[in-house]
């Protein structure tokens, strides 16, 4: 059989079987972070995000936006559980004609954001490849009381995204995203979100796994999905790389929410519909994901 046979998620399913865990790991494959023990009051976050030259950038792009990327990508999926980064393990892959200018550049743009995300650099790995790859594991800390994973979204939620969607990689917001860290930590600080994750497949796809996860439907109101300046809403829904998070709040927590942003203008969180009890009713999707 050919990966294209299964795509991506089919690929990682299979392979999840060889995947060891013990009776410690609290989350392993399967949401945005890794759940691990860590202290009476606090799960540590662990993630892992590759980028690859074809795939995900060129040598025409801005290094220091490349290694922006590579690091923010990280941030948020750390955020997405509801926690904060702390230390990183960076490792690169590079043909022997590259550019030290360049991957100084990558490197620089990641030292800006690890310094704005207060995360430390602690060490990777260099070896030789044919085309560049950078590769980036992230841990992060969580108090117990504000994890949130794919698998809580309850009937009668209401579902919010944090940003406009669509577009991201035509207009290059891919590369220059700003991890949602401060709305994850003021959410599970404040509204306690039932499932939260980020969107980096496409609303439709990335929302099909919280529905999975927590064996539940959604209904979405369309006319209420964010979207970019000159963004479809098949964009929206499929294009990806967004990096906004995507949540959903009981009706209490969210009727409480929408009153606060009726004050407060520091966030804004988009309300674009309902979590059902139907499984049945999935996004239809044509997210993107690698191998197909
Ligand atoms: P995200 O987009 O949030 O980074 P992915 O869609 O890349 O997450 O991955 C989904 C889940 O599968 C995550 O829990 C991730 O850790 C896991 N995963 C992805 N690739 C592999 C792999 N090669 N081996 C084991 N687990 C993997
Ligand atoms: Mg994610």
């Amino acid at each position: 059989m050919k990966i294209s046979q299964i795509g991506e998620f089919g690929l990682i399913d299979a392979l999840k079987a060889f995947a060891p865990v013990s009776k410690d790991v609290i989350k392993g494959i399967g949401d945005d972070a890794a759940v691990l023990p860590y202290s009476k009051s606090e799960y540590q976050l662990l993630t892992t995000d590759m980028l690859a030259e074809g795939v995900h950038f060129t040598r025409r792009m801005p290094p220091q936006a490349i290694g922006h990327k590579a690091l923010a990508c990280n941030i948020s999926d750390i955020a997405a559980m509801g926690g904060y980064p702390t230390f990183a393990v960076v490792s690169i892959g590079l043909p022997k004609d590259f550019s030290v200018h360049f991957i100084k550049g990558v490197y620089k743009g990641m030292q800006r954001t690890a310094q704005a995300f207060n995360v430390s650099i602690v060490g990777g790995d260099t070896i030789k490849t044919d085309k560049m790859v950078i590769n980036i594991a992230l841990l992060g800390l969580v108090e117990k009381k504000c994890l949130v994973t794919r698998d809580g979204a309850k009937p009668g939620d209401w579902i919010f995204v944090t940003g406009p969607l669509g577009g991201s990689l035509k207009s290059g917001r891919h590369l220059n995203f700003n991890p949602r860290l401060a709305q994850a930590r003021f959410l599970v600080e404040n509204f306690k979100p039932n499932a939260m994750m980020d969107i980096s497949d496409g609303l439709a796809g990335d929302l099909n796994h919280i529905l999975q996860e927590s064996q539940v439907g959604a209904r979405l109101d369309h006319d209420s999905i964010p979207r970019h300046k000159g963004a479809s809403l098949s964009q929206a829904f499929n294009d990806g790389e967004d990096f906004e998070l995507l949540f959903t709040l009981s009706a209490k927590n969210a009727a409480a929410l929408m009153d606060w942003q009726t004050k407060e203008r520091s966030f804004y969180f988009y309300p674009i519909g309902t979590i059902t009890a139907n499984a049945k009713e999935k996004i239809d999707s044509k997210s993107f994901t690698h191998f197909r």
